[in-house]
């Protein structure tokens, strides 16, 4: 059942949808063959276990418009580029190797909008 209220991002009395509060895309790795996550919660005295077919969401938080136009569209998405997808973003990863000791690599990611990334997370 859907419900009104007042979206935290906005500020507008309107209808609020399910958001997610972390992104679908970064349960990926989580999900077994059947799209499902075990979800351990835990309680005072014992913990509680539940199969989830979706990530954690909020029905209160967010309208559709905060939620998809600009929270998804504007930065999820991009993350979700960035992390998994880079090269549709013609961002590249560059090897390095620690000045200090050549057995320590890294990467430095080129061409990434950070300002869009940092407003992601
Ligand atoms: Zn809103």
């Amino acid at each position: 059942m859907k419900q009104s209220g007042h979206c935290k991002l906005c500020g507008n009395h309107t209808q609020l949808v399910k958001a997610h509060i972390i992104p679908e895309f970064l349960y990926k790795e989580l999900y077994n063959d059947n799209h499902e996550i075990q979800y351990v919660q835990p309680t005072d005295n014992t913990e509680l276990t539940r199969t989830l077919r979706s990530g954690i969401w909020d029905s209160e938080i967010l309208c559709k418009t905060c939620d998809g136009d600009i929270l998804n569209a504007r930065y999820d998405d991009y993350a979700a580029k960035a992390m998994w997808g880079y090269k549709n973003l013609n961002i590249s990863l560059e090897g390095q190797y620690a000045l200090e000791d050549p057995r320590i690599p890294w990467q430095v990611w080129k061409n990434l909008d950070t300002g869009r990334l940092k407003l992601f997370f």
